[in-house]
């Protein structure tokens, strides 16, 4: 029988030890972290009951923020939510929602076939879709979807797959962006109202869109 929190905690800590963490156990990762962030409250705690020579307990930033918000098994709020632009990029529960809707029924599917997917643009705040230059109407705006690279897959690969999942999964819109390699990315969407199940291929040119269909190829363009 554990009297206090302090025993469980280094229970708790036994028993992550005795884990080889692999990808497939959220809850080990989770327990880890958690245990990371029970750190840093004991470290406060110690700062707090030791009395400070002016007096003044120091306020200290958090070194990590606590266990992320997961959207689906393996992605997250703050990978959905990130800008470079240093803007604020707050999502509402309506845009929570529908960001949890598209992980779900369309990126962890096609990630059950492709691998890991990096994650180059989520949700965008109005400020955060002008500054990148999106669309007024853009769908990144009510979190309905992303811009991705695969990780340890070509893009074209990536993308015929996720031609394939599309006559099945909740797919509204998707595009590929033509670019030499590694310059490339897919663009997919979601919503709550009937797919439309579009597949689209942006040219070079960055201006004109081809039927997947009818697109002649090549989806990389060689680097010369
Ligand atoms: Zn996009």
């Amino acid at each position: 029988m554990m009297r206090n929190p302090r025993e469980v905690l280094d229970y708790l800590r036994i028993l992550v030890d005795r884990y080889i963490p692999r990808e497939d156990q959220p809850l080990a990762h989770g327990l880890l972290r958690r245990l990371y962030t029970d750190d840093l409250l004991d470290e406060d705690l110690v700062r707090l009951s030791a009395p400070h020579p002016d007096g003044i307990v120091p306020f200290q930033r958090a070194k990590e923020t606590p266990t992320p918000v997961q959207l689906s098994p393996h992605f997250s709020l703050v990978e959905l939510t990130r800008t470079s632009t240093g803007l604020l990029n707050v999502p509402g529960p309506s845009q929570v929602e529908a960001m949890s809707r598209l992980c779900r029924a369309v990126l962890e599917p096609w990630r059950d076939v492709v691998g890991a997917l990096k994650i180059n643009s989520g949700f965008r705040s109005p400020a955060v879709n002008a500054a990148v230059g999106g669309s007024r109407d853009s769908q990144h705006l009510r979190g309905e979807a992303v811009d991705v690279v695969p990780v340890g897959m070509g893009l074209e690969l990536a993308w015929i797959q996720l031609a394939r999942l599309t006559n099945l999964l909740p797919v509204d819109q998707a595009i590929a962006y033509v670019r030499p390699p590694g310059r490339g990315w897919i663009h997919v969407s979601s919503r709550a109202v009937a797919p439309r199940r579009q597949l689209l291929v942006q040219l070079a040119d960055g201006k004109t869109y081809s039927p997947w269909a009818t697109f002649p190829g090549p989806l990389v363009l060689s680097e010369i």
